[in-house]
């Protein structure tokens, strides 16, 4: 494989969030009478959440809260979101400490706000990834290949030889844009959403193993 350098998405990736996530807009959301289920979160994931609840208001034909309503949307949802305690995936550590060891370059790449990424990852996982890309550093975010592609800049490699880890459909779309090699997790969605993926894992267990019998 020539790879030589590995890219993580966060929710659905290292964190498991998506739950979280998903709990806290459809309580949101459910205050202006729209009922949403998992899916209709899960589907939007990667978008930022402007971009998100835009989508959503007008996918029911509603019209699309102005700025200062979407502020308090997002602030009641952050804060609901960030009552949860969320807790990393198994093998997270183990996996991003074995890369490192390896010499290969890693990068958490996501649509979240730097104040999400504080809220779910510890200081000491953070610290594990060479670079970081949130919501407030790029100006198109995923399904755009910027926020990879602006990662793989940072991180000195081509997009061509990156491996991306993804767990939804515009990430892999994200992924695949910027011309990277894509794998996704069953984290969040069946395999059958993740088709456009190189590869499908249903857990991180198994992609460490394929990493390990793979990666040079
Ligand atoms: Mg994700």
């Amino acid at each position: 494989m020539m790879v030589h350098a590995i890219l993580f998405d966060m929710d659905g990736v290292i964190v498991d969030s998506m739950r979280s996530h998903a709990g806290a807009w459809k309580q949101v959301l459910g205050d202006y009478g729209m009922v949403l289920d998992d899916i209709d979160i899960l589907k939007r994931e990667g978008m930022s959440g402007r971009q998100s609840v835009e989508d959503i208001f007008i996918e029911r034909g509603r019209p699309v809260p102005d700025e200062d309503e979407f502020r308090l949307l997002l602030q009641k949802k952050n804060a609901l979101f960030e009552r949860d305690r969320i807790s990393l995936f198994p093998q997270v550590v183990t996996m991003l400490s074995w890369i490192k060891k390896r010499n290969k370059p890693t990068a958490l790449v996501t649509g979240s706000l730097r104040r999400s990424v504080a809220h779910v990852m510890p200081g000491g996982v953070l610290s594990l990834f060479d670079v970081l890309i949130t919501a407030e550093d790029v100006t198109n975010g995923k399904p755009d290949p910027e926020p990879y592609v602006k990662a793989c800049m940072r991180l000195g490699v081509e997009p061509d030889r990156a491996l991306i880890i993804e767990n939804a459909p515009m990430g892999i779309r994200s992924a695949k844009s910027a011309g990277a090699l894509c794998y996704a997790l069953e984290t969040t969605m069946p395999g059958r959403l993740l088709a456009d993926a190189d590869r499908i894992f249903r857990d991180h267990e198994s992609l460490f193993e394929f990493l390990k019998s793979h990666l040079d």
